[in-house]
């Protein structure tokens, strides 16, 4: 299949599931997870009707921000980011999607004071509490999210998850609890609960099962881009 072919397949099957929800199709955004794809790669999917890349690696990212790769969609960074990092990346995305602990959050925070800019933000969530994955506890949200709200050059969006590989409905539990976190968040914030509307989850293997479950962003890539080819550093860096 083409990755034309791949796009419309993965948005009719969004759609589809939507609609066993009861959702509105277009309550869910598509995000391109763009790892290890090349720049042309990259601007082809943009051309056939991607408007929303999602960066795993910082240098990756660079280096297709610098050659305009993402020119005429939005990004997003969705790896693991490290503290010292986030200079490279404040402000050059719509959305950091996986912040996943205080220090990150405070190092996001003084990069968007020194660039004069609000920096959106979701909280990433370890919501299966695998030891190999970063990520907040379901109990920590809370605080975090206390937290970031305070700051004045954060604004917290939502929350977001990588639980397990998986197929079939093995996630749908996690995806469930998921729901049940960012409702109570949303509640909590209250005051700037209008602010928080984004629970991005689901991947390749289960993103129709995500979007049953009240995903407002998946972040597929298998399933657009076919097979990667192994990465070659540690599936801890890249997530
Ligand atoms: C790679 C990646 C995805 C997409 O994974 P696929 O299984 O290829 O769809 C989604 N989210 C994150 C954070 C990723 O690193």
């Amino acid at each position: 299949m083409s990755l034309q072919q791949n796009i419309l397949q993965v948005k009719q099957n969004i759609a589809l599931a939507a609609k066993e929800a009861g959702r509105a199709p277009e309550e869910i955004t598509l995000c391109a997870a763009t790892k290890t794809q090349s720049d042309e790669t990259i601007r082809a999917a943009i051309s056939a009707g991607i408007t929303l890349c999602g960066e795993n690696r910082v240098q990756e990212m660079t280096a297709h921000l610098d050659a305009d790769a993402y020119a005429g969609a939005e990004l997003h960074f969705i790896g693991h980011l490290q503290t010292n990092k986030g200079k490279q990346v404040v402000g050059r995305v719509e959305l950091i999607e996986s912040v996943d602990s205080l220090r990150l959050l405070e190092a996001i925070e003084r990069q968007a004071a020194a660039l004069d800019l609000v920096q959106d933000i979701l909280l990433e969530v370890n919501i299966a509490g695998e030891a190999s994955k970063s990520g907040l506890s379901p109990e920590e949200l809370e605080p975090m999210a206390r937290r970031a709200v305070e700051l004045p050059h954060i604004r917290l969006r939502g929350l977001m998850a990588i639980p397990p590989a998986a197929c079939g409905e093995g996630n749908r539990r996690f995806f469930r609890k998921m729901s049940q976190l960012f409702v109570d968040i949303k509640q909590k914030m209250a005051h700037n609960g209008n602010d928080i509307n984004c629970l991005s989850m689901g991947m390749s293997g289960d993103y129709m099962d995500a979007v049953r479950e009240g995903a407002t962003l998946v972040r597929v890539g298998t399933a657009l881009f076919g097979e990667r080819e192994p990465l070659e550093k540690p599936v801890r860096d890249i997530f």
